[in-house]
């Protein structure tokens, strides 16, 4: 199965989240039957990111969006057991400070944007500022409404400049979220996450809704798209996810650099003597 081609919002097209079967999981009936087809596609991932980091002339912006408990901490996890921190990075976006704040929305993602070799991952993202703001009224429409055009030449900048993108939605249904919120409150060790706002945000479903049906159709764009990702079976949420990285990793046509030295020459100058013990 091809989940990029099956998830992916085609450029232009509408988005209709009601349509698409958070439950979904595809060809596999359990996580164990899934399993295998997960490590493969992590280690292809690594040896990926091998090339990506030796390389250094292309880079990998991964941008998470969901709502909360959609899984977007579990995708990071995952997707990092197989990366080398050495060239990877996450970011996660919060509501922004007063120093942010003043400077443009796309201020503090293009500061955190990859720079050549590196793959980095957006948890929240610019999205934020036509989603958390556009249900909040954050800021007036007259502003919001103008930032899906802002953030495609942004991306297309980005991707000019030789950094593949690529947009996850996480999508879970109201219920799997209630569900999650209370093993959150049954487990101490995840007391931490709980906040009042994410059971108040609940009542505001149908306003994300839109709002992210919105961005997912006006912003999934060629060469930056976005894929809905049906979430509520977390395996198959790690399936879709690493194999849409890896599949897209595998199209970048990433190789090692070319030998910038005389190899038989440092043979010959400096492993002279081992060859002769
Ligand atoms: P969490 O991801 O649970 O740590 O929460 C981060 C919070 O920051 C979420 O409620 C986001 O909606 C909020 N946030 C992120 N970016 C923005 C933004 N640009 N404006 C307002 N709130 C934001
Ligand atoms: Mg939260």
């Amino acid at each position: 199965m091809d989940y990029r081609k099956e998830f992916v919002v085609e450029p232009g097209s509408k988005v209709d989240l009601a349509s698409i079967d958070p439950s979904y999981s595809g060809r596999h009936p359990s996580h164990e039957d899934a399993a295998p087809e997960i490590r493969n596609r992590l280690e292809r991932i690594a040896k990926l990111q091998y090339l990506l980091y030796a390389d250094a002339e292309q880079s990998l912006l991964v941008v998470l969006q969901a709502l909360d408990a959609a899984g977007k901490d579990g995708v990071v996890r995952h997707l990092f057991s197989g990366l080398n921190p050495q060239g990877t990075s996450v970011y996660c976006f919060k509501q922004p400070s007063q120093l942010e704040l003043g400077h443009d929305f796309l201020w503090r993602a293009h500061l955190r944007a990859p720079s050549k070799g590196e793959l980095v991952i957006f948890n929240r993202s610019h999205y934020e500022d036509v989603l958390v703001v556009r249900v909040h009224d954050l800021a007036p429409e007259s502003v919001w409404s103008k930032r899906y055009d802002i953030i495609n030449d942004f991306e297309r900048m980005l991707a000019l400049g030789g950094t593949r993108i690529l947009k996850l939605y996480l999508h879970i249904s109201p219920e799997e979220q209630l569900q999650r919120f209370k093993q959150r409150l049954d487990d101490p060790q995840r007391h931490w996450k709980i906040s009042e706002s994410d059971y108040s945000e609940r009542d505001l479903w149908p306003k994300y809704v839109e709002a992210y049906e919105a961005a997912l159709a006006l912003t999934s764009t060629k060469r930056a798209p976005w894929y809905v990702i049906p979430a509520n079976h977390k395996w198959f949420r790690d399936l879709a996810v690493s194999q849409i990285v890896a599949d897209t990793m595998d199209e970048m046509g990433l190789h090692l650099p070319a030998t910038r030295v005389d190899l038989a020459k440092i043979r010959r100058k400096y492993h002279a003597a081992e060859r002769q013990e």
